[in-house]
């Protein structure tokens, strides 16, 4: 603790800085502390789509930042004390309970004075346990993959817009408008999806880990995860089984990988059946900062459409 990089006023009063941020219009000449950068609120996201949803909502009136480090797989990233002052002094954290547990005890340690948290208003729905073999899963865990379906996104940016206005109700109009062009690409990126998959040779879908459970639900896919809903569980050899039993049953072509998690599972089992491989990005990070949430959506549907055969 002694050797914080952050400046010894966020380290001794962060409910201070916070407040006396929280006071500051945004384009005013800001306090002279490091946290307001340009008067522009500052906002702290868990991982990148709800990073994502900031930014778009949010514009040029906020900065933004993440608290899993670009290329790392977030379910199970640690915080340094630096990083859990940072959700003290950062005037809105937007973060989703349940999905990463360093990041739920920093928000209940550090109050910040604003939050928004995507479980209140994703919708999130149970996971589907299928798997038997495993004695440790938990039953009616809620899946936390809900960004994989565009349509559960909107609730997210509104209850942001919403957060954004308390704290910056001169921006509020611009807030609300944001919020509603983000809800329109996404409807319309939840469109393209509809449509390219209507018409497909084959439905199942396998995974290394079960990040798609929502997109399956919402355009009629079957997801077979060689892993459960953490991406760090290793299968059993019985469950190994079970999937290779699906994908010769079903004719599936294809086994997908991620790019932030280890491939090395699925490519042998890929290897061993005789079938492809090809990248299902669960967008939990991006690769690299060319990419976006809808360009990696619209990658993972010609993915999907190419190894299900859609026409
Ligand atoms: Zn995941």
């Amino acid at each position: 603790m002694s050797r914080s990089p952050l400046p010894p006023a966020l380290v001794v009063a962060p409910a201070l800085a916070v407040l006396a941020l929280a006071g500051c219009a945004p384009g005013s000449a800001g306090t002279g502390s490091p946290a307001a950068s340009g008067g522009t609120v500052e906002v702290l996201a868990s991982f990148y789509p709800l990073q994502m949803v900031a930014q778009e909502v949010g514009g040029d009136r906020v900065t933004t930042g993440s608290l899993t480090p670009p290329g790392a797989e977030p379910h199970d990233v640690e915080l340094s004390p630096a990083q859990v002052a940072s959700v003290s002094a950062s005037q809105l954290v937007v973060y989703l309970s349940g999905f990463q547990p360093a990041v739920d005890d920093a928000v209940e340690q550090a109050g910040p004075r604003h939050v928004v948290d995507a479980a209140d208003v994703a919708d999130l729905v149970a996971t589907e346990d299928e798997h038997t073999e495993d004695e440790h899963a938990d039953h009616g865990d809620l899946d936390p993959h809900f960004w994989l379906d565009p349509t559960r996104v909107p609730p997210v940016a509104d209850a942001v817009a919403d957060a954004l206005s308390e704290i910056d109700p001169e921006g509020a109009d611009t807030y609300r408008a944001n919020a509603e062009a983000l809800a329109a690409r996404l409807t319309a990126l939840d469109e393209e999806l509809t449509s390219g998959l209507a018409t497909c040779e084959r439905r199942v879908v396998v995974t290394s880990h079960e990040a798609f459970g929502y997109l399956a639900a919402r355009y009629d896919l079957e997801q077979v995860g060689i892993s459960g809903v953490d991406p760090e569980t290793e299968p059993s050899p019985a469950r190994l089984r079970e999937v290779g039993d699906v994908v010769r049953s079903e004719g599936v072509t294809t086994v997908f990988f991620e790019t932030l998690a280890s491939p090395k599972v699925a490519r042998t089992l890929a290897a061993d059946l005789g079938v492809e491989t090809a990248v299902l990005d669960p967008l939990e990070g991006l690769r690299d900062d060319t990419d976006d949430y809808f360009s990696v959506s619209r990658d993972n549907l010609e993915a999907l459409r190419v190894a299900l055969s859609c026409s």
